[in-house]
């Protein structure tokens, strides 16, 4: 595409340049909606109708426009609609069979595909201008460049991560500070001589794409526990900056602002991860915080036995207590047992029972799951309690009933050494006592032991949380009536 002038020049021009901003303003308009959960569908209904616009109008340019000679139109055009045709059943499939639980790496994937579009979109713009490019297509193509390669190879790595594949979990980086300043200096200085020696852009296009690639997948391997969330963040913050600087390159305003919103909205989120996990920014991004691996933790776990309780004794603990705080984890969303446990709320309200449910900023396997779970079972949003202020309350708890929550809730986050080490938690060990309900003895994301299970205050209900919130619902009706 070429300057803002020459795309003004044609009637077809102005209407693309309309349609675009009018694509660009719903996105806008869209993500504001996103700010509350009543909204929200709206938001999303209204940024999705703008993307549709603007795909539309690119292939009505596409298809009218010239481009090249009549074959290569021909090409253009059979790209395009087979790309959309593949984006549309792999988007419909995906959005009808992927579970709420996979979502995470399923957007991990979206920022796979969106980092590397954007790279090759940048790429394509330098290496297929007739003229020299200018200064400022080759800074804003080289950073759409080198930030979507990163994205490419660190998204696919965080993908994999979160589907739990166990050669990348386990995969280690020895001197992973000494690989991640290399290909850092690397791809920068391969940068910089694409913009000061524009003579050479193939090769120095070429150098920045390889030493971006390598530098995402040395970022994200050594990744794991409780760094994972902020790494996750900042991988969208770079898909949408990747997209900013491609639509500059390329003079498209829809591109320019759908990517700043992601990339603005990325950081913002990043920044407030790190604060809540307690992770310098700069020091995930220099190559993970924790340290130890799940695998080189395991070896140490805590010692002792659990006590084994059953779901009509919980029910008594329930029915007679004054207070009691839900503390979801992961488990529930995989159990899909959200449901269950309002109902169990509701009920014990009946019954007099104060309830309110402990919100850990990164419970689950994405940024706000908890929220979007329990509000998808119309659990009230003020009985939703932020860490900082529902960590107070824990010792005036009778109970703490934690639903599939485990390395949110682990004491060990509490001294150094471990993959979870300074990640704030849950007090639920301060709670009068504790049922936590799991199918088993199996770890949490980070891989190790969790301390919590083995305190004298603690009961363990093995089984399907929702399973076990059926039993307990049960017990507990039968005790009230
Ligand atoms: P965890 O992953 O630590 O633990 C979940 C627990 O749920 C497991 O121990 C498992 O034990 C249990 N469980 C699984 N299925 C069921 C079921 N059907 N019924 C009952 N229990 C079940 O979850 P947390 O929410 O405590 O912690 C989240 C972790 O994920 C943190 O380490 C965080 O850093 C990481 N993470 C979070 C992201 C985010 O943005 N929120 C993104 C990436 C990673 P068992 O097998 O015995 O049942």
């Amino acid at each position: 595409m070429g300057a803002l002038s020459e795309i003004l020049s044609t009637p077809l021009g102005v209407i693309e340049w309309f349609v675009y901003l009018l694509a660009a303003v719903m996105f806008v308009i869209g993500l504001h909606l996103m700010n509350s959960p009543k909204t929200a569908r709206k938001g999303n209904l209204i940024s999705a109708a703008g993307m549709v616009m603007a795909c539309v109008m690119a292939f009505i340019v596409l298809f009218v426009g010239e481009i090249g000679n009549g074959f290569q139109h021909g090409v253009a055009v059979v790209l395009l609609i087979a790309g959309i045709a593949i984006g549309a059943i792999v988007g419909v499939w995906s959005a009808k069979k992927v579970k709420m639980t996979d979502m995470p790496q399923l957007v991990s994937v979206f920022n796979t595909v969106g980092g590397g579009a954007a790279a090759l979109v940048a790429l394509n713009d330098i290496l297929n201008s007739s003229d020299t490019p200018t200064i400022v297509v080759l800074i804003t193509a080289g950073l759409g460049i080198m930030i979507g390669s990163v994205t490419f190879t660190g998204s696919l790595v965080a993908a994999g991560k979160l589907q739990g594949i166990k050669f990348l979990r386990k995969l280690t980086l020895p001197a992973k500070g000494v690989w991640n300043i290399a290909f850092i200096a690397l791809t920068v200085i391969a940068f910089v001589m694409l913009c000061v020696q524009p003579g050479n852009a193939v090769l120095w296009c070429i150098l920045t794409t390889v030493f971006a690639l390598a530098y995402g997948l040395v970022f994200v391997i050594p990744i794991g526990g409780a760094d994972m969330p902020v790494v996750i963040s900042v991988l969208n913050a770079c898909t949408g900056t990747a997209v900013a600087m491609s639509g500059l390159a390329i003079n498209n305003i829809a591109l320019i602002v759908a990517g700043a919103l992601v990339g603005a909205a990325g950081v913002t989120l990043s920044l407030a991860m790190s604060k809540a996990m307690n992770r310098p920014l700069m020091s995930v991004l220099a190559g993970g915080f924790g340290g130890a691996s799940g695998a080189a933790a395991d070896a140490s776990g805590p010692e002792g036995t659990m006590k084994e309780t059953t779901a009509d004794d919980v029910a008594v603990q329930l029915v007679y207590a004054d207070k009691v705080i839900f503390v979801p984890g992961f488990g529930l969303a995989q159990a899909q047992a959200q449901r269950e446990l309002a109902d169990l709320g509701e009920l014990l309200k009946g019954h007099g029972v104060e309830i309110e449910y402990a919100i850990h900023p990164v419970a689950g396997r994405m940024p706000g799951h908890m929220n979007v779970l329990l509000a998808e079972a119309n659990v009230p949003y003020e009985e939703l309690v932020d860490l900082d202020d529902i960590n107070p309350q824990f010792p005036t708890a009778n109970v703490a009933l934690v639903v599939g929550a485990n390395d949110v809730t682990n004491p060990a986050a509490r001294r150094p050494g471990t993959p979870v080490s300074g990640m704030p938690i849950l007090d639920v060990d301060k709670a009068q006592n504790v049922v936590v309900m799991k199918r088993g003895r199996g770890k949490g994301y980070a891989g190790i032991e969790n301390e919590l299970y083995f305190e004298p205050n603690t009961q363990m209900l093995f089984g399907d949380a929702k399973a076990g919130l059926q039993a307990v619902i049960a017990a507990v009706k039968e005790l009230i009536a």
